[in-house]
């Protein structure tokens, strides 16, 4: 028998640079569908120039210091549960 060796298309010596040069891992923004409010004081706070504006009310029981939530139509002081409405002023 003299089986004839086909031979192999060998790759050549000179193998590419083993470091794969891998594409930059695109990753997906997942929970962050709606942008929240910001938390944290520095939410609380807008600096205009040299101006600093709270954006929240404080609490008049508390004092300042005491910033109340946003609601819909009241502000609420998570301190002492006061809550002071709207005043529906145009
Ligand atoms: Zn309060």
């Amino acid at each position: 028998m003299s089986k004839k060796v086909i031979e192999k298309e060998e790759a050549p010596a000179e193998e590419q640079e083993k470091e794969e040069v891998r594409p930059p891992k695109v990753e997906k923004a997942k929970t962050e569908k709606k942008k929240k409010e910001e938390r944290g004081v520095h939410a609380l706070y807008k600096i205009e120039g040299e101006k600093v504006t709270r954006l929240r009310p404080t609490c008049e029981r508390c004092g300042p210091g005491y910033f109340m939530a946003n609601n819909q139509d009241r502000y609420t002081c998570g301190h002492c549960g006061f809550t002071r409405y709207k005043q529906a002023e145009k």
